[in-house]
């Protein structure tokens, strides 16, 4: 029987500003929607006499033209006494007032609703949305909270769930969500665990403890041991870095008739794209055209420059990081892993900072924005029977792997050994003064990149110009005992680094792992041969080169029917590397190999020569390295 199939668990992030839905199987969490781009749901109800008129995206859109009768932002209330929630209600466009107890209501469309009901109008909503998608009546959930959520706001969205017809089975803590969603809590001891939510809005950091389960049957136990945070900390300040002088201008400018609050958020989406760009690359140019609604700028930013502004924000990051531990009465050595939530530590000057701080790498292989809905799945998954462990094995349970030139994958991890694990392997690059290298993360049995599954792709930039095969490119493959492999490069004379992370067992089934399997037996002999023929095109080429370069230099010092032999070779084994190029399975390895070794035999003349020229032109100085010229 498969449980999921009939009666599933749905995990529901439900957030201030938006909500998702997600459900985990055998082959892992994923996050549900009709399209692509519509997973986001965003927490706005709208209401008229006859009850809601719109939830999600198409109440969002409307916002501006029914600002009074559209509910936003109504977790904050979750639980709460108006007298809490005052200056929250003042800023609010629609109505909230004192309810029952105190409690702060929503005074809309001709009656008052508690933020429960209106939750519940939403969460009606995704249940309907994860019914549609997965074809069966959806009825019990896993419901995310803040981990500082106290008992009255936890009932309150229990409250919520039952109103709208739903089981809650659970209402789990958003960082333990994140924690769960990387299969932390899997092992056998007892783990300290920071997670680091910085949202739009709001920073939250919480420390958390994972006691491993005493018996086959039971699950982990997360325990909050302390956190901290700021309300009125986010992306959106760092946002602001970038248009703060801006902003000023255009508080001083007089733009009658124009709002100004209007002008200030248009400015703001001036400066969170150009934020964005910054991840990207080391500069970005910031052009608007104002329109008579904000002032002309056309300049250069640096990623730089904006690191130093938003250094500030990132401190404060640290210092309540740093509280929290001693909340926690622990020593920061003491935490074992670190998991960023919230789409603002896609920066990467945050992601950088946390792990200095921490001194260890951090969790970042998932959607920060998808990551509590992931785990409440999880979550959801476990408690409807589905083993976490199904996929979770202590082994890797495919091979792991980059491409190499030509398409061929050079296996770093092989498959079935145990977890964790650590291997590295030294590239370089194939073309002279490549300064990007694009890195393609694999899995999979098969020989060629084309027929294994695609993990990642990331590149290595700003190396130093080189020649063709000279610069060392360490990559390393480390696989940790969740399963969450991070792959990392490092050019040894720049000190360049670039890396990823991602999970690889999610998306996978036992049976596709078995199929996978099955295929490289299938096909085990023919991509050995094509490996090996693309790998003797790739160094075949730069024979070709480094030989031809050489010859160009001391051709007259040689007798003519050395150079004539030397040509031959280069024209046949030319004409093999242009053939692999086509199609490597018409090539004949044996035949390419003995070509290559008369090559490089009847070449040894030609590099004599050239070493002895270059000794000549340029006597070595007596250090190492004084005579590599040429080699
Ligand atoms: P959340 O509330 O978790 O959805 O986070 C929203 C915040 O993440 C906003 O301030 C976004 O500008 C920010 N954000 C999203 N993507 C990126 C990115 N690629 N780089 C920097 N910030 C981002």
């Amino acid at each position: 029987m498969e449980p999921t199939a009939t009666d599933p668990v749905m995990g529901i992030d439900l957030g201030t500003t938006n909500s998702l839905i997600a459900i985990a199987d055998a082959s892992g969490p994923r996050i549900l929607a009709r399209e692509s781009g519509t997973d986001l749901v965003p927490s706005v109800v709208r209401y008229g006499p006859e009850g809601v008129e719109a939830v999600g995206r198409s109440a969002a859109d409307a916002l501006r033209d029914h600002p009074e009768r559209t509910v936003y932002s109504f977790k904050r209330f979750m639980g709460r006494t108006l007298a809490d929630r005052e200056t929250e209600a003042e800023a609010a466009s629609y109505r909230v007032v004192e309810g029952p107890r105190g409690l702060a209501v929503v005074d809309v469309a001709g009656r008052t609703r508690t933020p429960q009901e209106i939750s519940a109008d939403l969460l009606r909503h995704l249940k309907e949305e994860a019914s549609a998608i997965l074809g069966v009546d959806v009825r019990r959930a896993v419901v995310t909270v803040p981990a500082y959520f106290d008992d009255a706001q936890r009932q309150a969205t229990r409250d919520a769930g039952r109103l709208a017809g739903l089981e809650v089975l659970r209402i789990l803590n958003e960082p333990t969500a994140a924690a769960l969603a990387y299969g932390i809590g899997g092992g056998r001891k007892a783990e300290t665990i920071v997670v680091f939510d910085l949202g739009g809005g709001t920073f939250d950091v919480t420390v958390l403890e994972v006691m491993p389960p005493e018996s086959e049957d039971e699950e982990s136990i997360f325990r909050v041991l302390s956190t901290a945070g700021d309300s009125r900390l986010g992306g959106d300040d760092f946002d602001r870095v970038l248009v703060r002088d801006l902003d000023e201008e255009l508080r001083g400018s007089d733009l009658e008739g124009i709002d100004l609050a209007h002008r200030r958020a248009l400015l703001r989406v001036v400066g969170e794209r150009a934020k964005i760009a910054l991840g990207e690359s080391d500069a970005t140019r910031l052009v608007v055209d104002g329109a008579g609604l904000l002032p002309d700028v056309d300049r250069m930013l640096t990623r730089e420059g904006f690191e130093a502004d938003a250094k500030p924000l990132v401190d404060r990051t640290l210092e309540l990081c740093a509280a929290a531990i001693r909340d926690a009465g622990i020593e920061a050595s003491a935490i074992d892993r670190v998991v960023l939530v919230g789409g603002s530590t896609r920066m990467p000057m945050i992601r950088q900072a946390v792990e200095t701080w921490f001194g260890r790498p951090a969790y970042s292989a998932l959607d920060p924005d998808r990551v509590v809905a992931m785990g409440a799945a999880v979550q959801g998954a476990i408690l409807s029977g589905v083993r976490r462990d199904a996929l979770l094995l202590d082994v890797v349970p495919l091979s792991l792997g980059l491409e190499t030139a030509g398409g061929a994958v050079a296996k770093l991890v092989m498959k079935n050994t145990t977890v964790p694990v650590r291997a590295t392997e030294m590239f370089s690059t194939s073309v002279d003064g490549q300064m990007n290298v694009a890195l393609h993360v694999l899995q999979g049995e098969r020989e060629m990149a084309e027929h294994c599954r695609s993990l990642a792709r990331f590149e290595l930039r700003g190396l130093p110009p080189m020649p063709a095969g000279i610069p060392q490119i360490e990559v390393e493959f480390q696989v940790d005992a969740n399963g969450v492999l991070g792959v990392e490069a490092v050019e040894r004379r720049s000190g360049r680094r670039a890396r990823v992370q991602v999970v690889p067992s999610h998306g996978l089934t036992r049976e596709e792992v078995d199929r996978i399997e099955e295929e490289s037996f299938e096909h085990a002999r023919e991509d050995m041969l094509v490996h090996r023929v693309v790998d003797l095109a790739v160094n075949a080429a730069l024979d070709v080169k480094w030989i031809g370069e050489a010859l160009s230099r001391v051709r007259e010092e040689l007798e003519a029917s050395i150079v004539e032999r030397v040509e031959s070779c280069m024209v046949e084994v030319r004409g093999l590397i242009d053939a692999s190029r086509e199609d490597p399975r018409k090539v004949d390895a044996e035949a390419f190999h003995a070509a290559k070794e008369r090559l490089d035999r009847e070449s040894v003349p030609v590099h004599e020569a050239a070493i002895a020229r270059s000794l000549r032109d340029s006597p070595p100085e007596g250090g190492p390295g004084g005579s590599t010229a040429g080699s």
